[in-house]
């Protein structure tokens, strides 16, 4: 999968995409991480890409016309115009990083790893003109109900999201299965009373999300706190129940939102 990030500030991905599993998947060729400096994209001797914004008000603006191009260099063809649209490539995404995007999610993750290239538009300033989000990115897509200064931590947070979901992105495939936000849905695992809630979230049609279960590691007493004994057992159809129970239990204390308005005693 094929990343292009746009961004006044490349210096800025140096740190935060070459730890861990992005630096893996992108040394094994799985993922490609390119930056943009959208500043090429200017024709002005300053190299000016914001400009004050029509009507009035606070702050600077990103302009359109470098982020047009930008996007049009990388994809190698013309978005087009008011007259005439063009059409994209297939399994290509533009996406403007933006506080006021529909907001970023698992399933949009999962949704993104499905393409094959991904090109993020990272704002600064007072935010983007308009026509970019309108008329140059596919979706423009929030990381969360908070406003930061800039695209870039957004984007690398996409971009993480998405690597690790990339088929053999994850040294144990396996993982990106049973961990936070996988659906509640179709497991039959489960007893009372955590049966009886099951069967009540089943028939609504709310969105069921299960986070993950708690994990624990050495040592098995730390200042008095015990790992609780059904993980030291042995027993692996108990440890499965009780991972199962506790991760519900956790999302209806976290996010009961996840799982419906059903009233567990
Ligand atoms: N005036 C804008 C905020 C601009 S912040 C507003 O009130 O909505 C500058 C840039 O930071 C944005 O253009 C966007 O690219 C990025 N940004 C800020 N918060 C973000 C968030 N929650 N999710 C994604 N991008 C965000």
């Amino acid at each position: 999968m094929q990343f292009d990030l746009i961004t006044i500030f490349p210096e800025f991905f140096a740190g935060p995409l070459e730890h861990g599993i992005l630096r893996r998947a992108q040394e094994a060729g799985i993922a490609q991480v390119r930056i943009q400096d959208l500043r090429e994209f200017t024709k002005d001797r300053h190299r000016t890409v914001d400009d004050r914004p029509f009507g009035g008000g606070e702050g600077m603006v990103l302009k359109p016309e470098p982020l047009f191009e930008a996007v049009e260099k990388l994809l190698g063809q013309s978005v087009g115009t008011a007259e005439r649209a063009e059409a994209l490539p297939a399994g290509t995404a533009i996406v403007l990083l933006s506080a006021a995007g529909k907001k970023f999610d698992q399933a949009t993750a999962r949704r993104f790893a499905k393409l094959e290239r991904l090109i993020l538009i990272c704002g600064r300033y007072e935010g983007v003109d308009e026509r970019v989000a309108q008329h140059l990115a596919t979706e423009e897509i929030s990381i969360g109900d908070y406003v930061l200064s800039g695209g870039e931590l957004p984007a690398a947070i996409l971009v993480d999201a998405v690597t690790r979901l990339l088929p053999g992105a994850l040294g144990n495939e396996a993982s990106a299965e049973n961990e936070s936000f996988s659906a509640l849905e179709g497991d039959d695992t489960l007893e009372s009373p955590t049966q009886q809630f099951q069967e009540t979230t089943r028939s609504k049609a709310a969105a069921k999300l299960l986070l993950d279960f708690p994990h624990y590691t050495r040592p098995a007493e730390y200042r008095g706190w015990k790992v609780p004994d059904i993980l030291i057992g042995g027993d692996h159809a108990k440890v499965a129940k009780w991972r199962r129970e506790q991760a519900l239990e956790k999302t209806r204390r976290n996010r009961p939102e996840f799982v419906g308005q059903n009233k567990l005693r």
